[in-house]
């Protein structure tokens, strides 16, 4: 069914019959598709196919001479490419189409279809060859390519449209915070700032944004300590924390600011980013100052009646009648202890005001360490039934020092630990010397201290919240501890865990001229 008939040839070629067989075995040979149009006749009916023609279409070559090509498109008619297709043979042109065609099955194939013009002496078209492969595994796996692309698309676009909401929804966090936050480059120079920022400081973005940070404002950045810190941000990853500058800023007048500065890092990126945060403390440092002077002026009005009140009390006390009654005996007695207990009270009150304006006053003498370790444990047995206090270790030397202070700090210890661990037997207070300091440790086996609240027990006011209603204090005593202890050049901690009882320790430098540098 692949032979050809000559006669279909015999006008147009000219060939011997031997190279006409030959020709005609090589075309059968190939594996595309070939045929031949006579453009001469009506329709341009196909004159010739190759057997690959008829094994691709399906169609034998009876069912296929005489046809124009347009029988493979059935009625899928409207394809973009048999347009192009049409318009080249109209113009004699050569073109190369992809087609969608069908087999006699019914089944869809893709054509990658060559058309050629052929054209006899006078520049006639005669015929058209057309040369076809079955390019239906290509275009599938083009098509699978082209459907996972655009998956691709969406979830990128997906991806995207995510990662707008969420940097909008940073944005309008950041532009919400009641703090001034500016994003600065490795130089310093300003890359973004938030609304609160511009307020605060009564600046608009021309003036902050791609400006130097030493270079805004009147230069109230420019200051060497806190260029120091900034430089080292970056290579050593170390914050700068509650940094203080006060300035006559431009605008605004004389402020108070806290700056808090931390590279920016999101895994990997904006590695080299400072974010600055400002924040305007100047009323709240009013308002402290003011609470303080409070607690000064209301601590020095108690104290006065109070003296008098205590002078009384001890006239009383001389005054007692022999024949007196014991109830009327431990009565005074009772009162005078809270008197004491009161003037304590007011008298640590004092001392907090005193150090917060500077004027703790500090008496340093030689006093031996031991003994006044055993007096004050000793004083305070006395003063209440509570778990036995137990020494071990001693120093075995004398300590040049405030001694009345470090008594109120080894006080101040066993007495919270008293008061917190309500249920002990026993309170161990240990006394060494290690290298050349005194090391003093109060252990008790009580509530213990949260990690969190570790780190504030030291502030003034500072008590732990659940605490507050079952135990009496006002949060001042570790606070003067520390103070205490920071005046003498050592240093106060605690080792705790919630539950498990807490150790307080504290050191102090011993120093043969005194501690007094
Ligand atoms: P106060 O005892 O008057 O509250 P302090 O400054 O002495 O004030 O102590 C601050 C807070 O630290 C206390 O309120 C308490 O919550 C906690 N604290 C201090 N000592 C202990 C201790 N030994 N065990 C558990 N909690 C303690």
């Amino acid at each position: 069914m692949s032979n050809i008939n000559q006669s279909e040839f015999t006008s147009t070629h000219q060939h011997s019959n031997k190279e006409f067989e030959l020709l005609s075995k090589a075309l059968d040979a190939s594996i595309s598709g070939v045929i031949l149009t006579d453009n001469l006749q009506p329709d341009n009916p196909i004159v010739y196919c190759n057997a690959a023609f008829e094994r691709m279409t399906g169609y034998s070559r009876p069912e296929i001479i005489g046809h124009n090509c347009r029988f493979l498109q059935r009625d899928d008619r409207n394809q973009e490419m048999r347009f192009i297709l049409k318009e080249a043979i109209r113009n004699g042109q050569d073109c190369c189409v992809e087609i969608r065609n069908y087999r006699k099955n019914g089944e869809l194939f893709w054509n990658e279809l060559y058309m050629s013009a052929i054209k006899d002496e006078n520049g006639v078209i005669t015929h058209f060859v057309g040369v076809q492969n079955d390019v239906t595994r290509r275009k599938k796996a083009e098509q699978e390519l082209k459907m996972q692309q655009d998956v691709m698309e969406k979830r990128i676009e997906e991806r995207t449209q995510i990662l707008k909401d969420s940097e909008d929804y940073l944005s309008s966090i950041i532009q919400t915070v009641r703090e001034s936050l500016i994003v600065l480059d490795p130089k310093f120079n300003v890359l973004s700032t938030n609304d609160h920022f511009l307020r605060t400081f009564k600046v608009n973005m021309e003036d902050t944004v791609g400006k130097h940070l030493y270079e805004l404002g009147n230069g109230q950045w420019n200051i060497p300590k806190l260029k120091e810190l900034l430089v080292s941000i970056l290579p050593t990853n170390n914050p700068v924390e509650n940094f203080e500058v006060e300035h006559d800023f431009p605008y605004i007048g004389r402020k108070l600011m806290l700056l808090n500065a931390h590279r920016i890092e999101l895994q990997g990126h904006y590695k080299d980013r400072i974010l600055l945060a400002i924040e305007d403390i100047t009323d709240r440092r009013e308002i402290e100052r003011r609470k303080d002077d409070f607690l000064s002026i209301a601590s020095h009005e108690l104290k006065t009646p109070l003296t008098t009140i205590k002078g009384y009390v001890q006239v009383l006390e001389r005054l007692v009648p022999e024949n007196a009654s014991d109830k009327y005996k431990s009565v005074m007695t009772k009162t005078a202890n809270h008197i004491d207990r009161l003037n304590n009270l007011i008298a640590e009150l004092l001392d907090v005001s005193k150090i917060q304006t500077g004027n703790i006053e500090v008496h340093k003498s030689n006093f031996n360490f031991d003994k006044m370790v055993a007096e004050t444990v000793e004083a305070m047995e006395l003063a209440s039934v509570g778990p036995k206090i137990v020494i071990r270790g001693s120093i075995g030397m004398d300590y040049y020092g405030d001694e009345s202070h470090i008594v109120q700090v080894v006080t101040n210890l066993l007495s919270n630990a008293i008061k917190y661990a309500p249920d002990s037997r026993e309170i161990v207070i240990h006394l060494s010397l290690v290298s050349d300091y005194i090391k003093v440790s109060v252990m008790d086996a009580g509530m213990g201290i949260s990690y969190e609240d570790q780190k504030r027990i030291f502030e003034r006011f500072f008590r732990v919240g659940e605490i507050q209603q079952r135990y009496p204090g006002m949060g001042i005593g570790l606070y003067l501890c520390d103070q205490i202890v920071k005046n003498h050049g050592g240093t106060l901690w605690v080792d705790s865990e919630k539950g498990k009882g807490s150790t307080f320790s504290f050191t102090l430098p011993l120093n043969k001229e005194g501690n007094d540098e």
